[in-house]
């Protein structure tokens, strides 16, 4: 009965075109040890299985997270118990989880906001809303935030960056970005929160007042557009860009590992049908080489973030060799300084480290990129939560999980002011 149910879902959902996630489990298994981390790479190899790992194996002392479609659960299960690698289900039945998700965003959507204030950042938007929400603050702000396109997305979607400024020409700026993968929604929305924090903190906030007087900002909400627009319309699972891959039925670049910056190493897959797929070249991906053609002609950031979810780590580089950064000491104490303040607001804890002492080998990653532009204060953010909701966190977290980032993003740009040459 069970699996007729299941198939009759599948059969709606593929004639409304939005993928579903009936029955699917996310599943953290605990590996004690190098051998059970190599048997759970050996499982995300086995294409047939259509495992999505949501925290890839990486070394025992952290948990790995992988999403398991109906199909798969009873054989991943048993290959699980027969190597004795302990699991437990974290997620019953994701559908559930996105159907609730669903609900909350449609109750809130009776009321459009006509200004910022009217703006409802308790809840997840659509790419439309967040683009207008945008205008509407340049139009508030005309004295104190511009938008500027940056290039476009490959389905031709503008890239915008909000542009906050007291004046002056060219000034040492501090870049944000958010949602560069598209799953990642608390990214986006505490974007938004962050633009609107920047606009009434300016003259009020005698810290943030004297950021702005010296350093732009610039921030770039919704990095991926076009995985954003298919996690809302298609497949809310979706990570990667939407560009086809020729001679390949799998779309899509993991847009961290496409930078120039190690690409092609480990830590990063050559398969288009990969989570991590780097990519046929590195920059291949506009949404990549935007910010890198950005970035390259104003020469003049002291602080680079990009912001990720989940599982409430900050990190600096570097992803692709073990060779420390050569400020490693410095970016770690400022990176201990930010997670503290994070976690005065509401006690939520952190790791913080390089990224492949702290998580894996990654290669081709955004900050390991701008770091050897000189960019000094580059850091990745891993937002809420460590793994209970994981990509789909509530949107009643989305003001506190912002507000805590907030005091450790005032500790970087703090620290940058205080430290540029
Ligand atoms: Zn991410």
């Amino acid at each position: 009965m069970r699996g007729l149910l299941l198939l009759l879902t599948a059969l709606v959902a593929t004639v409304f075109g939005q993928e579903t996630f009936e029955g699917h489990q996310v599943l953290r298994v605990t590996a004690k040890d190098e051998v059970q981390i190599n048997l759970l790479q050996d499982l995300a190899e086995m294409d047939l299985l259509q495992l999505d790992f949501w925290k890839e194996p990486a070394h025992p002392s952290l948990p790995v997270d992988i999403r398991v479609p109906f199909h798969s659960l009873q054989a991943v299960k048993v290959y699980l118990e027969a190597y004795e690698i302990q699991y437990s289900i974290m997620i019953k039945d994701l559908q559930a989880v996105l159907d609730e998700e669903q609900r909350e965003m449609q109750s809130a959507r009776s009321v459009e906001a006509r200004n910022t204030d009217g703006y409802d950042y308790a809840n997840y938007h659509s790419l439309s809303e967040i683009y207008s929400f945008m205008d509407m603050l340049v139009y508030e702000n005309p004295n104190l935030v511009s938008k500027i396109q940056i290039g476009s997305s490959y389905e031709k979607r503008p890239l915008y960056v909000l542009k906050f400024s007291t004046g002056g020409s060219n000034r040492p700026a501090i870049w944000i970005d958010t949602g560069i993968h598209s799953r990642e929604w608390v990214t986006q929305a505490s974007g938004t929160w962050f633009a609107k924090k920047i606009v009434t903190a300016y003259g009020t906030d005698p810290a943030l007042t004297a950021i702005l007087n010296k350093m732009d900002i610039f921030l770039e909400i919704v990095t991926n557009p076009d995985g954003y627009v298919y996690t809302h319309t298609r497949n809310r699972m979706w990570r990667k860009t939407r560009k086809p891959n020729p001679g390949s039925s799998c779309v899509g670049v993991d847009p961290n590992r496409n930078w120039d910056a190690g690409f092609g190493g480990a830590g990063a897959s050559n398969n288009p049908c990969s989570e991590t797929y780097r990519g046929p070249r590195a920059h291949s991906e506009s949404e990549v080489s935007s910010i890198v053609d950005f970035v390259s002609s104003h020469r003049n950031f002291k602080a680079f973030v990009s912001i990720h979810s989940y599982s409430q780590m900050l990190l600096y580089p570097y992803g692709y060799t073990r060779t420390p950064a050569r400020d490693q000491a410095e970016l770690h104490n400022l990176a201990q300084k930010a997670i503290t303040e994070l976690a005065s607001l509401y006690g939520t804890r952190y790791r913080f480290g390089s990224i492949i002492n702290t998580i894996y080998q990654a290669s081709g990653g955004t900050i390991d990129w701008t770091y050897n532009q000189g960019i000094k204060y580059s850091y990745t953010f891993e937002l809420r939560d460590t793994g209970r909701y994981g990509f789909i966190l509530p949107a009643n977290q989305i003001i506190p999980t912002a507000q805590e980032t907030w005091l450790a993003l005032m500790a970087i740009m703090e620290h940058t002011k205080d430290n540029m040459y």
